[in-house]
């Protein structure tokens, strides 16, 4: 055993830790690898050692050196052998066997030529023998110190153990030459141990390094993949899920996105503030995580969208899927001791049914979410067709509306409401038309809901009010005008300022100008919308409740406002629905001005029928297709002036 001390030393002094070294598994795994890689040097240096055996046993004539001949090749051809057995790059294989295998080897073939060598010098062999011996042995030690540097242990050991024996012998003969010999050997240990640890460091670090740089690199990618709030998938992650999938699709297998939105997240993260909202989308994670088919992929999306992608088997089962997350998504919550309820909208698109590839399929999935939220949210719509003419349409209108002023296409229609008593005009309702080049006349109710969301409305409203105070200022005394306002008009900053703008630069009365709001105004409690009506009734504008009856109802705002009107809608008054409750609903209402003293207008009457029911049920006011359309400013002049000559009960017409 003191034979191996000086190794041991070596190993300390170079810090070389023969078992337990710091190296990570990894590191140390591809460290050892070295040693089996580039097998040509193995052979050449096994090849060598056995032919300058061969050669020396031959031209000695000593028979023990054909025995130290097979002894070699028998070694070398085990070696072969055991290595053919082991896969270093597969990890069957431990990498302590993989270490201890070829240590054995190396170890064993380098004792024996070392021996050999030295054999040659204690059997004071001719020279040329000892020298092919001594150099081959000498030789193979420094080279394998070079190849194995990977694993400086048995670099060493192998060198070591060449140079063992030589120097025995050397010290055995004594001579002043072989003394000089020992002393060369002894002198090439450390030197040759400096070099291998330099090279082992560089090879290890480099080894080391690249190894920590793959690792973070798997590591940023996972995170550039994944949404920190929620620990879904982010867009990164599903664009690799999708690109994965559709590698290994299967010929008829369908593919379904749906796209999730929760309604009103906005207010959750306003009222509550964002960490509460954060807390929202975790869960909502979770509980999407929970009912996703096996295969799928939950996204989340920004904001407050999430997408899930994945197999299904068909329309049905993806109907169930959708089914199954709006109820997870609607079970209470309970967040921080609140309890919330939270909805979604979802747009589903089946792949290849609906869309042929990823994009299509998410921007058929993306329109279907779109036509839930517009058709009144929490809901699930499934693809068609159709959507996608609608959009197109309604992208037109959203391009083109902004210009539509400048352009001269829009202009103020004037549908006169009647005083049911005398037969007069009594106001005029001002009903924006659009008169398009290529779309002909566009209706109202197709984009004044396009102005609100895209906010072209403020413009569009305090345009339309500047007009009809134009036109009624031009009017009689005791004719006024009503204009309609869009909730989100009244939000908007300086809203009550526009309207007073509107009617200082037309000269007209703010007791002549009528604002006709409907119920959804009031459906959330804002202060906006109070400070409006209170500011703009303070200088004499007065308000009308429009489409009464359609809406939420609640009779509650018609007592804290200071309304003037109720128009109610004129679902109640012609049309399929009309009929006994209907007749009652409006004689309650009016039953109800006359209490609260405001004047009650039915809208829509088409026929002398109905205004004769809407009298008799106690309306004061009427408005319909039977007195007259909406009709531009000149005809309504006109009507005034007629109504004036004739000075008496007048059946409009347009
Ligand atoms: P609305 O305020 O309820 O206006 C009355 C609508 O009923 C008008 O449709 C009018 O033409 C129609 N109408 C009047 N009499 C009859 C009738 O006897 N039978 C039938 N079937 N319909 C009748 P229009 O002009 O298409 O306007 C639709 C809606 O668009 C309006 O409903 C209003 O909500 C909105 N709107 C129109 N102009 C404006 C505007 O200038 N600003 C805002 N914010 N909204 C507007
Ligand atoms: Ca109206
Ligand atoms: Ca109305």
């Amino acid at each position: 055993m003191g034979k191996t001390r000086p190794l041991a030393t070596l190993a300390k002094r170079f810090s070389i830790r023969t078992r337990k070294d710091n190296l990570s598994a990894r590191v140390r795994r591809t460290l050892v690898s070295t040693l089996y890689t580039q097998p040509g040097s193995l052979a050449i240096g096994a090849f060598n050692g056995i032919a300058s055996t061969a050669i020396a046993a031959w031209v000695s004539g000593y028979q023990i050196l054909y025995v130290g001949c097979i002894i070699l090749t028998v070694i070398a051809v085990a070696r072969i052998v055991a290595s053919l057995g082991l896969s270093p790059h597969e990890s069957n294989t431990s990498t302590r066997k993989l270490e201890l295998i070829y240590e054995i080897g190396a170890f064993s073939y380098a004792f024996a030529l070392g021996g050999i060598a030295a054999l040659t010098i204690a059997m004071q062999a001719p020279a040329s023998v000892e020298v092919l011996m001594i150099a081959n042995a000498t030789c193979y030690g420094v080279g394998i110190c070079a190849r194995n540097a990977g694993r400086p242990t048995i670099a060493m050991g192998q060198l070591f153990l060449v140079c063992l024996p030589i120097m025995a012998a050397a010290l055995y003969i004594g001579s002043l030459a072989f003394i000089a010999l020992f002393v060369n050997m002894f002198l090439l240990i450390p030197a040759m141990a400096s070099i291998t640890m330099n090279v082992f460091k560089v090879l290890r670090d480099s080894i080391a390094a690249a190894d920590t740089s793959a690792r973070m690199a798997d590591k940023m990618q996972i995170l550039a993949r994944t949404d920190v709030v929620t620990g879904l998938a982010n867009r990164a992650g599903l664009n690799h899920a999708m690109v994965e999938s559709m590698m290994d699709l299967l010929e008829d297998q369908q593919m379904v996105l749906i796209w999730i939105d929760l309604d009103r997240f906005k207010e959750v993260n306003d009222l509550l503030g964002h960490p509460i909202g954060d807390k929202v989308l975790a869960e909502v994670a979770n509980r999407l995580r929970e009912v996703a088919p096996e295969g799928s992929t939950v996204a989340r999306f920004g904001g407050d969208e999430f997408v899930l992608y994945g197999p299904i088997g068909d329309r049905k089962e993806a109907e169930r899927l959708a089914s199954e997350i709006h109820i997870e998504i609607m079970r209470p919550l309970r967040i921080e001791g609140r309890s919330l309820d939270v909805r979604v909208s979802l747009g589903v698109a089946l792949m290849p049914d609906d869309a042929k590839d990823i994009d299509a399929l998410m921007q058929r999935s993306d329109l279907a979410l779109y036509h839930a939220k517009v058709a009144g949210r929490s809901q699930t719509s499934f693809f068609n067709p159709d959507m996608t003419r609608d959009l197109v349409r309604r992208r037109e209108i959203e391009d083109e509306l902004r210009s539509a002023i400048m352009r001269d296409q829009l202009s103020i229609y004037f549908q006169p409401i009647i005083d049911l008593e005398t037969g007069k005009i009594h106001t005029f309702e001002a009903l924006v038309r659009w008169f398009h080049p290529e779309k002909g006349e566009l209706r109202p109710d197709e984009f004044i809901p396009v102005a609100e969301e895209t906010g072209v409305i403020v413009t569009l409203g305090n345009w339309i009010t500047a007009q009809a105070a134009k036109a009624c200022a031009q009017w009689p005394e005791h004719v006024s005008v009503a204009v309609n306002l869009s909730p989100m008009q009244i939000r908007a900053p300086g809203a009550a300022l526009g309207i007073l703008n509107a009617l200082r630069e037309a000269g007209l009365d703010p007791k002549r100008l009528e604002l006709e709001v409907t119920e959804s105004l009031f459906v959330d409690d804002n202060h906006a919308t109070s400070a409006f009506i209170q500011e703009l009734s303070d200088r004499g504008v007065r308000f009308a409740l429009d489409d009464f009856g359609t809406g939420y109802s609640s009779l509650g705002y018609i007592n804290s406002f200071p309304f003037s009107k109720i128009k109610v809608d004129r679902s109640f008054v012609s049309g399929p629905n009309v009929g006994r409750k209907t007749d009652a609903i409006i004689r309650a209402v009016a039953e109800l001005g006359t209490q609260l003293d405001m004047e009650i207008v039915a809208e829509g009457i088409e026929t002398i029928d109905q205004v004769h029911a809407v009298r008799e049920a106690g309306c004061t006011l009427g408005q319909g297709y039977y007195f007259s359309r909406a009709v531009p400013d000149y005809l309504a002049a006109m009507l005034l002036a007629q109504e004036h000559e004739e000075d008496g009960p007048t059946r409009l017409q347009a």
